[in-house]
């Protein structure tokens, strides 16, 4: 057959294919335009799980009378206007394509409205074919409806899952963004009925309230760890908390929802080995990351970045996340009344020979009596836990020491020595308890 080039609305589905997959997609996009637009209330309305309409309004800055023809063009923006522009984007949208894609596979309107102008302006499209332009009365901001979606590509309309497989979807499309911008209104009507609503207050509590119930949601630990230009925020379940399933771990980088396989791979090796196999975390981490260390122009759909350091991204969760983790672990059940932990062992380092009598002078010292630990080197003094903390086994060196890692670093224990104190421990406690005892008749020697 010979080569011809396709017509431009031929052209258009396809590409729009990769925009908008599901309705799913469409509600991410219209959302990110609603964010970019610096809007504080955003609503959304869906009727039969987005096939039949998908509504979104905000209080965002509209779009004027002169530009709204423009918005449904392909690689029509207002978000950048040089290549340059794109080694630091800040906005979630650049591509230009999320509305034509949506209006060429779906009847769509959009009404808007700017602050100066005392009108707003309407315009409806047919397969992203425009169809009208009026005038019309509405408050600032912006309103747009998309309806019948996918009614002109049949292929797609097949694929759709059941109405309630994408309604599932759009509700936790839209409590992943609640969480992210905390500080804005998020209302989510479906089949008429509101499903999700959020204060804007900035509180996340509320919000993990509605999706995972308020018991559950106390549970969550908060992560909150900085390095450099680097941070990692949010939230994470606790060890006792988790799924069968991968789809609750949740990352935003710079406010973009991304599905990036070795973030997500980073949180799981947080949790090694303190979660069964086959259970995974419950996870929604926001990362800042400086704009020109990221590329965001991967895929139309823009949830894929390139990291220019995915070692330093990598290693960052994975710290950020196991301290959390740690930190929060109880002391465990075995818990010898006073325990010294390695904390000062950096200082020795530090200042050598003449720190390591001091270390000297602490092992001679009664720990159970408080005036001795008192008078210790007040420079330096020891540290002292009621406990061991959770620790995260890494393994077994020559069958004697195991190897494990707990807030402070990494712990080797004398396997043969902690097993003596279990049992020292044991006989103790036995021994202040009213147990049976009896003398032996014949004395025993030992040597
Ligand atoms: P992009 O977001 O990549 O620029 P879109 O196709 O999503 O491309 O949107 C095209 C343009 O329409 C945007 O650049 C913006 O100027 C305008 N726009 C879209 N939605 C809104 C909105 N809710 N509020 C204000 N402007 C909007
Ligand atoms: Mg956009």
């Amino acid at each position: 057959m010979a080569i011809k080039i396709l017509a431009a609305d031929v052209a258009a589905k396809i590409a729009a294919g990769e925009v908008v997959e599901r309705p799913a997609s469409v509600v991410k996009e219209l959302i990110e335009n609603s964010i970019d637009a610096s809007a504080r209330e955003i609503k959304i309305l869906i009727e039969e799980g987005g096939k039949k309409l998908i509504e979104v309004k905000d209080n965002g800055e509209g779009i004027s009378g002169e530009d709204l023809p423009l918005t449904i063009e392909r690689y029509a923006t207002s978000k950048i206007e040089s290549a340059d522009d794109l080694s630091h984007v800040h906005t979630l949208g650049f591509r230009g394509e999320a509305l034509a894609s949506i209006a060429s596979v779906s009847n769509m309107t959009i009404g808007s409205r700017v602050v100066n102008s005392d009108h707003g302006n309407r315009i409806s499209s047919q397969g992203g074919v425009i169809k009208q332009i009026d005038p019309v009365g509405i408050p600032i901001g912006t309103v747009i409806r998309v309806e019948n979606l996918f009614f002109n590509t049949p292929a797609r309309l097949k694929f759709l899952k059941q109405e309630i497989s994408e309604r599932r979807q759009i509700l936790a499309l839209v409590f992943r963004y609640s969480l992210a911008y905390s500080q804005k209104k998020f209302q989510l009507v479906m089949e008429g009925k509101p499903v999700l609503t959020t204060s804007g207050d900035g509180k996340h509590l509320a919000i993990l309230g509605q999706m995972y119930g308020f018991n559950d949601a106390k549970l969550f630990l908060p992560v909150d760890f900085n390095e450099e230009l680097l941070g990692v925020r949010g939230f994470i379940s606790p060890i006792g908390l988790n799924r069968s399933n991968r789809k609750e771990m949740t990352f935003f980088v710079n406010g973009r929802w991304i599905q990036d396989v070795s973030l997500s791979s980073a949180l799981l090796q947080a949790y090694h080995t303190l979660l069964m196999v086959g259970r995974f975390p419950i996870a929604a981490l926001f990362l800042d990351v400086p704009p020109e260390e990221i590329d965001v122009n991967v895929h139309p759909a823009k949830t894929e970045i390139r990291f220019s350091n995915s070692n330093r991204i990598f290693s960052l969760v994975q710290r950020a996340v196991r301290r959390t983790l740690l930190k929060d672990s109880s002391p465990s059940a075995f818990s010898p009344k006073i325990w010294q932990t390695f904390n000062s062992l950096p200082k020795i380092i530090e200042t050598g020979w003449e720190m390591a009598s001091d270390i000297g002078d602490q092992q001679k010292m009664d720990f159970n009596d408080p005036s001795s630990r008192a008078s210790n080197n007040e420079k330096n003094p020891p540290i002292f836990l009621t406990g061991i903390p959770l620790l995260r086994l890494i393994g077994q060196i020559g069958a004697t020491y195991l190897v494990a890692e707990g807030p402070d670093g990494l712990y080797l224990i004398d396997q043969h020595a902690a097993h003596e104190r279990v049992l020292y421990d044991q006989f103790t406690k036995q021994m202040d308890s009213a147990t049976v005892k009896q003398f032996l008749l014949e004395p025993i020697t030992f040597y």
